[in-house]
Protein backbone atom coordinates (compact mmCIF):
# COMPACT_ATOMS: atom_id res chain seq x y z
CA UNK A 1 0.00 0.00 0.00
CA UNK A 2 1.01 3.05 -1.03
CA UNK A 3 2.22 5.97 2.32
CA UNK A 4 2.54 9.40 1.83
CA UNK A 5 4.75 11.84 4.16
CA UNK A 6 1.69 12.87 5.27
CA UNK A 7 -2.32 12.88 5.81
CA UNK A 8 -4.27 15.31 7.20
CA UNK A 9 -7.87 12.93 8.00
CA UNK A 10 -11.83 13.98 7.72
CA UNK A 11 -10.73 18.09 7.75
CA UNK A 12 -13.24 20.79 6.84
CA UNK A 13 -11.02 22.11 3.64
CA UNK A 14 -11.26 25.83 3.09
CA UNK A 15 -13.87 26.34 0.12
CA UNK A 16 -13.75 22.53 -1.07
CA UNK A 17 -15.60 20.45 1.45
CA UNK A 18 -15.74 18.77 4.47
CA UNK A 19 -14.60 15.91 5.89
CA UNK A 20 -11.75 15.19 3.26
CA UNK A 21 -8.62 13.61 3.40
CA UNK A 22 -5.79 15.62 2.06
CA UNK A 23 -2.62 13.71 1.42
CA UNK A 24 1.25 15.29 0.86
CA UNK A 25 3.94 13.75 -0.55
CA UNK A 26 7.48 15.80 -1.82
CA UNK A 27 5.74 19.06 -0.15
CA UNK A 28 2.64 18.62 -2.17
CA UNK A 29 -0.64 18.04 -2.03
CA UNK A 30 -0.63 14.81 -3.77
CA UNK A 31 -4.21 13.50 -3.15
CA UNK A 32 -7.55 14.76 -1.80
CA UNK A 33 -10.59 12.15 -1.05
CA UNK A 34 -13.08 10.46 1.72
CA UNK A 35 -11.29 7.89 3.11
CA UNK A 36 -8.00 7.51 1.94
CA UNK A 37 -6.84 3.89 2.19
CA UNK A 38 -3.17 4.54 2.24
CA UNK A 39 -1.08 5.57 5.62
CA UNK A 40 1.05 8.92 6.42
CA UNK A 41 4.09 8.95 7.66
CA UNK A 42 3.02 11.89 9.74
CA UNK A 43 -1.09 12.00 10.28
CA UNK A 44 -2.93 14.56 11.80
CA UNK A 45 -6.37 14.23 13.21
CA UNK A 46 -9.06 17.16 12.14
CA UNK A 47 -12.11 15.80 12.31
CA UNK A 48 -14.29 19.33 13.05
CA UNK A 49 -11.32 21.64 11.97
CA UNK A 50 -10.36 23.52 8.94
CA UNK A 51 -7.60 23.45 6.92
CA UNK A 52 -6.86 26.51 5.33
CA UNK A 53 -3.82 27.10 2.51
CA UNK A 54 -1.14 29.15 4.47
CA UNK A 55 -2.26 33.03 5.23
CA UNK A 56 -0.01 34.95 3.09
CA UNK A 57 0.85 38.34 4.19
CA UNK A 58 1.57 40.51 1.74
CA UNK A 59 2.26 43.98 2.72
CA UNK A 60 4.65 44.44 5.72
CA UNK A 61 7.25 46.88 6.63
CA UNK A 62 9.72 44.32 8.45
CA UNK A 63 12.67 46.95 8.95
CA UNK A 64 10.81 49.17 10.97
CA UNK A 65 9.26 47.04 13.49
CA UNK A 66 10.06 47.77 16.59
CA UNK A 67 12.08 50.55 15.85
CA UNK A 68 9.78 52.67 19.05
CA UNK A 69 11.09 50.84 21.65
CA UNK A 70 12.24 54.12 23.62
CA UNK A 71 9.84 56.76 22.73
CA UNK A 72 6.07 56.84 22.27
CA UNK A 73 4.54 58.53 19.27
CA UNK A 74 2.85 61.46 20.21
CA UNK A 75 1.41 62.20 16.56
CA UNK A 76 2.44 61.28 13.09
CA UNK A 77 4.16 64.24 12.05
CA UNK A 78 7.21 62.95 14.57
CA UNK A 79 7.09 59.29 13.16
CA UNK A 80 9.77 59.68 10.71
CA UNK A 81 12.04 61.70 12.99
CA UNK A 82 11.27 58.64 15.96
CA UNK A 83 12.45 55.99 13.15
CA UNK A 84 15.71 57.93 12.75
CA UNK A 85 16.22 58.55 16.07
CA UNK A 86 16.28 54.99 16.36
CA UNK A 87 18.61 54.36 13.93
CA UNK A 88 20.97 56.86 14.92
CA UNK A 89 21.42 54.32 18.49
CA UNK A 90 23.02 51.64 16.12
CA UNK A 91 26.70 51.21 15.99
CA UNK A 92 28.34 51.91 12.68
CA UNK A 93 28.50 48.21 11.01
CA UNK A 94 25.25 46.96 13.08
CA UNK A 95 22.61 48.09 10.63
CA UNK A 96 22.01 44.17 9.37
CA UNK A 97 22.05 42.27 12.26
CA UNK A 98 19.77 45.33 14.03
CA UNK A 99 17.25 44.65 11.05
CA UNK A 100 17.64 41.19 11.21
CA UNK A 101 17.04 40.83 14.79
CA UNK A 102 14.13 42.58 14.76
CA UNK A 103 12.50 41.18 11.42
CA UNK A 104 12.62 37.70 13.24
CA UNK A 105 10.16 38.36 15.84
CA UNK A 106 7.61 38.93 13.51
CA UNK A 107 8.85 36.74 10.70
CA UNK A 108 9.06 34.39 14.05
CA UNK A 109 4.77 35.33 14.86
CA UNK A 110 3.66 35.14 11.71
CA UNK A 111 4.96 31.79 10.81
CA UNK A 112 3.45 30.61 14.33
CA UNK A 113 -0.28 32.70 13.64
CA UNK A 114 -0.16 30.40 10.15
CA UNK A 115 1.40 32.38 7.50
CA UNK A 116 3.39 30.37 4.86
CA UNK A 117 4.45 33.37 2.95
CA UNK A 118 5.57 36.99 3.81
CA UNK A 119 6.15 39.97 1.62
CA UNK A 120 8.10 42.92 3.04
CA UNK A 121 8.74 46.14 1.67
CA UNK A 122 12.15 46.83 1.97
CA UNK A 123 12.99 50.73 2.76
CA UNK A 124 16.18 52.27 1.33
CA UNK A 125 16.79 55.48 3.59
CA UNK A 126 20.51 57.64 3.47
CA UNK A 127 20.59 56.18 7.54
CA UNK A 128 21.29 52.38 6.08
CA UNK A 129 21.21 52.55 1.87
CA UNK A 130 20.64 48.81 0.79
CA UNK A 131 21.55 47.54 4.38
CA UNK A 132 17.55 46.21 4.41
CA UNK A 133 17.63 44.75 1.31
CA UNK A 134 20.93 42.52 2.10
CA UNK A 135 19.22 41.81 6.19
CA UNK A 136 16.14 40.26 4.10
CA UNK A 137 17.84 38.57 1.01
CA UNK A 138 19.69 36.87 4.44
CA UNK A 139 16.53 36.30 6.15
CA UNK A 140 15.09 34.58 2.94
CA UNK A 141 17.99 31.87 3.35
CA UNK A 142 17.20 31.67 7.21
CA UNK A 143 14.14 31.04 6.67
CA UNK A 144 14.02 28.58 3.65
CA UNK A 145 11.94 25.16 3.85
CA UNK A 146 9.62 27.20 6.83
CA UNK A 147 8.23 30.47 5.23
CA UNK A 148 8.94 32.12 1.96
CA UNK A 149 9.97 35.45 2.27
CA UNK A 150 9.49 38.39 -0.84
CA UNK A 151 10.96 41.85 -1.32
CA UNK A 152 9.72 44.67 -2.31
CA UNK A 153 12.58 46.95 -2.71
CA UNK A 154 12.74 50.26 -3.08
CA UNK A 155 14.57 52.56 -5.91
CA UNK A 156 16.38 55.78 -5.21
CA UNK A 157 18.89 57.59 -7.48
CA UNK A 158 21.18 57.40 -4.97
CA UNK A 159 21.13 54.12 -4.94
CA UNK A 160 20.48 53.07 -8.61
CA UNK A 161 23.76 50.98 -9.12
CA UNK A 162 22.76 48.71 -6.19
CA UNK A 163 19.30 48.39 -7.44
CA UNK A 164 20.04 47.61 -11.27
CA UNK A 165 22.74 45.00 -10.48
CA UNK A 166 20.02 43.11 -7.28
CA UNK A 167 17.44 43.60 -10.36
CA UNK A 168 19.79 42.27 -12.95
CA UNK A 169 21.09 39.30 -10.66
CA UNK A 170 17.21 38.23 -10.07
CA UNK A 171 17.32 39.09 -6.32
CA UNK A 172 14.28 41.45 -6.21
CA UNK A 173 11.17 39.65 -6.44
CA UNK A 174 8.35 43.59 -6.43
CA UNK A 175 9.59 47.07 -7.32
CA UNK A 176 8.24 49.61 -4.59
CA UNK A 177 6.91 52.70 -4.49
CA UNK A 178 5.96 56.14 -2.64
CA UNK A 179 5.03 58.26 -5.43
CA UNK A 180 3.33 60.74 -2.46
CA UNK A 181 6.91 61.01 -1.10
CA UNK A 182 8.21 62.15 -3.97
CA UNK A 183 8.25 65.99 -5.10
CA UNK A 184 6.91 65.10 -8.31
CA UNK A 185 4.63 61.63 -7.94
CA UNK A 186 3.89 61.42 -11.54
CA UNK A 187 6.97 61.09 -12.76
CA UNK A 188 8.14 58.69 -10.10
CA UNK A 189 5.14 56.84 -11.67
CA UNK A 190 6.29 56.91 -14.68
CA UNK A 191 10.13 55.80 -13.69
CA UNK A 192 8.81 53.04 -11.76
CA UNK A 193 7.11 51.67 -14.89
CA UNK A 194 9.67 52.31 -17.29
CA UNK A 195 12.32 50.63 -14.23
CA UNK A 196 9.22 47.22 -13.92
CA UNK A 197 9.77 46.83 -18.01
CA UNK A 198 13.51 47.41 -18.01
CA UNK A 199 13.51 44.26 -15.64
CA UNK A 200 10.39 42.23 -15.91
CA UNK A 201 9.11 42.90 -12.74
CA UNK A 202 6.06 43.65 -10.69
CA UNK A 203 4.83 46.41 -9.10
CA UNK A 204 4.04 46.65 -5.40
CA UNK A 205 2.92 50.52 -4.79
CA UNK A 206 1.41 52.56 -1.74
CA UNK A 207 -0.79 54.70 -3.66
CA UNK A 208 -2.92 57.73 -2.45
CA UNK A 209 -2.25 56.62 1.56
CA UNK A 210 -4.64 59.80 2.56
CA UNK A 211 -7.98 61.18 2.75
CA UNK A 212 -8.47 64.01 0.32
CA UNK A 213 -10.18 63.78 -2.94
CA UNK A 214 -7.37 63.58 -4.62
CA UNK A 215 -6.92 60.09 -6.56
CA UNK A 216 -4.55 61.02 -9.43
CA UNK A 217 -1.91 58.77 -8.49
CA UNK A 218 -4.46 55.64 -8.67
CA UNK A 219 -5.59 56.98 -11.91
CA UNK A 220 -1.82 57.23 -13.17
CA UNK A 221 -0.77 54.20 -12.22
CA UNK A 222 -4.41 52.35 -14.02
CA UNK A 223 -3.15 54.25 -17.42
CA UNK A 224 0.61 53.25 -17.05
CA UNK A 225 -0.93 49.61 -16.39
CA UNK A 226 -2.64 49.77 -19.62
CA UNK A 227 0.02 50.78 -22.09
CA UNK A 228 2.76 49.27 -20.34
CA UNK A 229 0.26 45.52 -20.59
CA UNK A 230 1.19 44.95 -16.68
CA UNK A 231 -2.41 43.36 -15.91
CA UNK A 232 -2.35 41.33 -12.95
CA UNK A 233 1.45 42.15 -11.92
CA UNK A 234 0.46 45.44 -10.38
CA UNK A 235 -0.40 46.12 -6.54
CA UNK A 236 -1.71 48.77 -4.81
CA UNK A 237 -1.47 49.53 -1.36
CA UNK A 238 -4.17 51.58 0.98
CA UNK A 239 -6.19 53.50 -1.94
CA UNK A 240 -7.44 55.26 0.74
CA UNK A 241 -8.21 58.38 -0.63
CA UNK A 242 -10.88 56.68 -3.02
CA UNK A 243 -13.13 56.90 0.23
CA UNK A 244 -13.07 61.18 -0.46
CA UNK A 245 -14.18 61.52 -3.96
CA UNK A 246 -17.71 61.37 -5.37
CA UNK A 247 -19.13 57.77 -6.07
CA UNK A 248 -19.00 57.97 -10.10
CA UNK A 249 -15.34 58.67 -10.33
CA UNK A 250 -14.91 55.77 -7.66
CA UNK A 251 -16.91 53.74 -9.80
CA UNK A 252 -14.73 54.57 -13.08
CA UNK A 253 -11.75 54.13 -10.99
CA UNK A 254 -13.20 50.25 -9.81
CA UNK A 255 -14.04 49.53 -13.04
CA UNK A 256 -10.86 50.12 -14.98
CA UNK A 257 -9.04 48.24 -11.54
CA UNK A 258 -11.13 45.58 -12.56
CA UNK A 259 -10.38 45.48 -16.50
CA UNK A 260 -6.68 45.58 -15.83
CA UNK A 261 -6.64 43.16 -13.04
CA UNK A 262 -4.38 45.76 -10.78
CA UNK A 263 -4.64 44.28 -7.21
CA UNK A 264 -5.79 45.60 -4.40
CA UNK A 265 -4.52 45.68 -0.29
CA UNK A 266 -5.91 47.20 2.21
CA UNK A 267 -4.40 47.74 5.50
CA UNK A 268 -7.71 48.55 7.72
CA UNK A 269 -6.04 47.97 11.03
CA UNK A 270 -3.13 50.82 9.88
CA UNK A 271 -5.57 52.81 7.44
CA UNK A 272 -8.07 53.05 10.96
CA UNK A 273 -5.27 54.56 13.43
CA UNK A 274 -3.87 56.75 10.91
CA UNK A 275 -6.56 58.12 8.78
CA UNK A 276 -9.26 60.73 9.29
CA UNK A 277 -7.11 62.20 12.29
CA UNK A 278 -8.48 65.57 10.65
CA UNK A 279 -11.70 64.77 10.58
CA UNK A 280 -14.59 65.87 13.26
CA UNK A 281 -17.56 63.46 13.75
CA UNK A 282 -17.92 61.72 11.69
CA UNK A 283 -15.16 60.70 11.50
CA UNK A 284 -14.01 58.38 8.30
CA UNK A 285 -13.01 54.84 8.65
CA UNK A 286 -10.00 55.57 6.48
CA UNK A 287 -9.94 52.56 4.28
CA UNK A 288 -10.32 52.00 0.80
CA UNK A 289 -13.99 51.00 -0.80
CA UNK A 290 -13.30 47.18 -0.45
CA UNK A 291 -16.99 46.29 -1.11
CA UNK A 292 -17.68 47.70 -4.32
CA UNK A 293 -13.73 46.85 -4.90
CA UNK A 294 -14.71 43.50 -4.58
CA UNK A 295 -18.14 43.00 -6.41
CA UNK A 296 -16.33 44.61 -9.16
CA UNK A 297 -13.94 41.61 -9.36
CA UNK A 298 -10.97 43.18 -7.98
CA UNK A 299 -8.74 40.71 -6.03
CA UNK A 300 -8.61 42.38 -2.95
CA UNK A 301 -6.24 41.84 0.53
CA UNK A 302 -5.86 42.27 3.66
CA UNK A 303 -2.61 42.95 5.73
CA UNK A 304 -0.93 44.27 8.10
CA UNK A 305 1.09 46.94 7.35
CA UNK A 306 3.19 48.54 10.12
CA UNK A 307 4.10 46.30 13.09
CA UNK A 308 4.63 48.36 16.50
CA UNK A 309 7.07 51.14 14.94
CA UNK A 310 6.58 54.70 15.58
CA UNK A 311 3.53 54.55 12.54
CA UNK A 312 1.62 51.98 14.71
CA UNK A 313 2.04 50.60 18.03
CA UNK A 314 0.49 47.34 17.53
CA UNK A 315 0.26 44.76 15.42
CA UNK A 316 0.98 40.76 16.65
CA UNK A 317 2.12 39.38 12.86
CA UNK A 318 -1.16 37.71 12.53
CA UNK A 319 -3.75 37.52 9.98
CA UNK A 320 -6.61 35.87 11.72
CA UNK A 321 -6.00 39.02 13.93
CA UNK A 322 -6.20 41.53 10.87
CA UNK A 323 -8.79 39.63 9.47
CA UNK A 324 -11.23 40.23 12.49
CA UNK A 325 -10.14 43.67 12.36
CA UNK A 326 -10.94 44.15 8.98
CA UNK A 327 -14.29 42.24 8.98
CA UNK A 328 -15.50 44.70 11.89
CA UNK A 329 -14.48 47.62 9.93
CA UNK A 330 -16.24 46.70 6.01
CA UNK A 331 -19.10 45.22 8.44
CA UNK A 332 -18.72 41.65 7.47
CA UNK A 333 -20.52 39.40 9.65
CA UNK A 334 -22.63 36.13 7.83
CA UNK A 335 -20.78 32.95 6.90
CA UNK A 336 -20.47 33.86 3.68
CA UNK A 337 -18.25 37.37 4.16
CA UNK A 338 -16.23 36.12 6.90
CA UNK A 339 -15.42 33.33 4.11
CA UNK A 340 -14.11 36.16 1.93
CA UNK A 341 -12.37 37.95 5.11
CA UNK A 342 -10.37 34.81 4.57
CA UNK A 343 -9.92 34.56 1.02
CA UNK A 344 -8.14 38.16 2.01
CA UNK A 345 -5.90 36.71 4.14
CA UNK A 346 -5.14 33.46 2.28
CA UNK A 347 -6.18 32.98 -2.06
CA UNK A 348 -5.83 36.53 -2.40
CA UNK A 349 -2.50 37.67 -1.11
CA UNK A 350 -1.25 34.66 -2.84
CA UNK A 351 -2.04 36.08 -6.08
CA UNK A 352 -0.74 39.42 -5.76
CA UNK A 353 2.45 37.74 -4.62
CA UNK A 354 1.95 36.06 -7.70
CA UNK A 355 2.19 32.28 -5.93
CA UNK A 356 1.02 29.84 -8.33
CA UNK A 357 0.89 27.01 -6.07
CA UNK A 358 -0.71 28.10 -2.70
CA UNK A 359 -4.24 26.40 -2.73
CA UNK A 360 -5.99 23.51 -1.85
CA UNK A 361 -5.41 21.54 -4.84
CA UNK A 362 -3.78 18.67 -6.13
CA UNK A 363 -0.44 19.89 -7.09
CA UNK A 364 0.01 22.94 -4.86
CA UNK A 365 2.70 23.21 -2.20
CA UNK A 366 1.58 21.86 1.36
CA UNK A 367 1.66 25.21 3.15
CA UNK A 368 -1.09 24.93 5.07
CA UNK A 369 -2.57 25.91 8.80
CA UNK A 370 -4.99 23.81 10.28
CA UNK A 371 -7.29 25.86 13.03
CA UNK A 372 -9.25 24.69 15.79
CA UNK A 373 -12.40 25.95 14.56
CA UNK A 374 -15.19 24.10 12.23
CA UNK A 375 -15.67 27.36 9.75
CA UNK A 376 -13.70 30.32 8.30
CA UNK A 377 -16.60 32.29 10.37
CA UNK A 378 -16.05 29.98 13.72
CA UNK A 379 -12.22 30.49 13.29
CA UNK A 380 -12.36 34.85 12.90
CA UNK A 381 -14.56 35.32 15.76
CA UNK A 382 -12.85 32.90 18.13
CA UNK A 383 -9.67 33.48 17.21
CA UNK A 384 -8.95 29.99 16.95
CA UNK A 385 -5.91 28.40 17.71
CA UNK A 386 -3.40 27.61 15.48
CA UNK A 387 -3.08 23.73 15.89
CA UNK A 388 -0.86 23.33 13.09
CA UNK A 389 1.29 25.28 10.84
CA UNK A 390 2.95 22.96 8.11
CA UNK A 391 5.24 23.85 5.19
CA UNK A 392 6.11 21.86 2.26
CA UNK A 393 4.33 19.20 4.34
CA UNK A 394 6.02 19.12 7.55
CA UNK A 395 4.82 20.77 10.71
CA UNK A 396 6.54 24.07 11.55
CA UNK A 397 4.49 25.24 14.12
CA UNK A 398 2.10 23.63 17.06
CA UNK A 399 -0.10 25.26 18.71
CA UNK A 400 1.32 28.76 18.25
CA UNK A 401 4.92 27.60 19.29
CA UNK A 402 7.46 27.15 16.59
CA UNK A 403 8.78 23.68 16.09
CA UNK A 404 12.88 23.21 15.60
ZN1 LIG B 1 2.96 50.17 4.01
Amino acid sequence: MQSYDLIIREANLFGVGEGLDLAAAGGKIARIGKKLPETGKTEIQAKGKLVIPGFVESHTHLDKSFTAVDEDTPNLEEAYGIFTRYLDKIPAGGMVEDIKARSRRVLDWELAAGATAVKSHVLVCPQWGMDSFRAIQELKAEYKGRLDLYNIVQWTAETDGAFRAAAQAGEIDFIAGYPLFTPDPMGEIDRLFALAQAYNLPLDLHIDEHDRPDVSCFLRVLQRTREYHMEGRVACGHVTALNAVDDETARRAIEECAQLRVNIITLPSCNMFLMGRQDHQPIRRGITRVDEFRRAGVNVSVASDNIRDPYRPFGNGDLLEEALFAAQVLQYGTGEQLEWVMEMVTCNPAKNTLLTDHGLREGCAADLAVLDAPTAKEAIISQSARLFVLKEGKVVAKNGVLVS
